[in-house]
């Protein structure tokens, strides 16, 4: 088989061909909205967060109405999503950060990101790639999973594993490309029984039907 440097751009060529409507599956109309779903999204589904955001940013519609919230109100806003307490927290405070230190905007470069609450790399990776048109690798579940399976990295730190994926696609693939390989977790590498048999990248996945 090829080294995972021939074989990455050869699989993002043919992951985009598969996922044509490959994107960042949270629903958004602003930065602020995408950083609050990000947070919501811990630990929980896209679709969950999709479900109840159109009603939580119809009730808190700016930065100042996250941040002057009821603290046991926006828990119970956004409790279906799980961590409620932590999430609100952060969504709270970050909304407090960003009015005091970034005029109520919300910040465009990854050091900056990083110091609001409850935003770690793949949060602030997700907000540089798909608002601020900064191409960054965004290591979730699934990009650990199936960096593996590929033959990528055997890393299980995120930000190693970051590092790592950097050097094998060109950089402003870098978001396109973490997206296409979660994408292709949810609808074909399942975590248990990869569907390896329909894989349009069965030929260059060292893990084929070796799994489950
Ligand atoms: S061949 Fe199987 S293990 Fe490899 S990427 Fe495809 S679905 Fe995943």
């Amino acid at each position: 088989m090829k080294s995972a440097e021939e074989r990455a751009p050869e699989i993002l060529k043919l992951l985009a061909k598969a996922y044509p409507d490959a994107k960042c599956e949270l629903d958004y109309e602003t930065p602020l909205q995408l950083l609050v779903a990000t947070i919501l999204s811990a630990q929980c589904t896209d679709v969950r967060v999709n479900q109840l955001t159109p009603e939580l940013f119809k009730k808190y519609p700016t930065m100042k109405a996250f941040a002057e919230s009821e603290l046991p109100e926006l828990e119970e806003d956004i409790r279906p999503t799980g961590f409620y307490r932590n999430k609100a927290k952060n969504i709270q405070r970050a909304c407090l950060q960003m009015l005091a230190n970034y005029q109520g905007e919300v910040p465009e470069t990854m050091e900056e990101l990083t110091q609001l609450a409850g935003i770690g790399r793949k949060s602030a990776n997700v907000l540089l790639g798909n608002c601020f048109e900064t191409p960054g690798v965004i290591v979730d579940t699934h990009v650990l999973r199936i960096a593996k399976r590929l033959g990528f990295s055997m890393q299980d730190n995120p930000e190693k594993l970051e590092l790592e994926l950097q050097k094998l696609v060109p950089q402003p693939a870098w978001t396109k490309f973490s997206t296409l390989i979660t994408i292709h977790g949810r609808r074909c590498c399942f975590s248990r029984k990869p569907a390896c048999d329909r894989c349009p990248v069965a030929h260059l996945c060292p893990s084929a039907n070796k799994i489950g």
